[in-house]
């Protein structure tokens, strides 16, 4: 199966915050969450994610689901999943819309370029809403940081997968606890000086 799996579209004008869902936008489960009833919002997601769009940001969701291909349920069961969680960010604030979701439905098996760390759901976002053509990127972990398509770019997540997606293309990076999600770190993405948590990709 090719991916990564694209669930929206829009444009960016500014920068773009990449944020991973489980453990971020709503909580985690042992195993998965494998049906809508099961997806549950971290409370201050939504106003979290309608702070980020009044100062400019295009919200963009990267979730590894390997589940996909693992045989254990289907596309359309991962577009009724994001369908509530849109829901529930809308519920908690209006203004709390998500630009696009993107996702990998590999296992690590697939070898392919699109699961964390890999950047390849950031790379074919930035394609889609910057309208840019660029190729999967070769990431050299040991070498330096790669400069960013914004100098405000964010990832967000409470993996070190995601810290490394994030690293692989310049983003500012913050790392969360997988109870507290995005509210636990809001003002400090908001804060233009805030240079993230810093992650060296070696030390893991
Ligand atoms: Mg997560
Ligand atoms: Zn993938």
């Amino acid at each position: 199966m090719e991916g990564p799996i694209v669930d929206g579209s829009g444009s960016a004008d500014g920068p773009i915050a990449f944020i991973d869902r489980d453990g971020v936008l709503n909580y985690g489960r042992n195993g998965y969450v494998n049906y809508p009833h099961e997806l549950v919002i971290i409370p201050g997601s939504g106003s979290a994610i309608a702070r980020l769009r009044q100062k400019g940001y295009t919200i963009c969701v990267v979730t590894n689901q390997s589940p996909i291909m693992r045989g254990l349920w289907t596309v359309e069961r991962l577009h009724s999943i994001h369908s509530a969680l849109r829901r529930q960010l809308l519920d908690e604030d209006p203004e709390a819309q998500i630009d696009i979701i993107m996702t990998c439905p590999h296992r690590n098996r697939d070898r392919c370029g699109c699961r964390k760390p890999w950047p390849g759901m950031l790379v074919k976002a930035n394609n889609i809403l910057r309208n840019q053509n660029q190729p999967n990127r070769h990431i050299d972990w040991a070498g330096e940081k790669p400069k960013p398509w914004n100098q405000l770019d964010i990832m967000v997540g409470d993996r070190k997968s995601d810290m490394g997606a994030g690293w692989a293309v310049g983003a500012r990076t913050f790392e969360v606890s997988d109870r507290l999600g995005l509210p636990q770190v809001i003002d400090r993405m908001l804060d233009d000086n805030d240079p993230g948590d810093f992650y060296d990709p070696m030390r893991w």
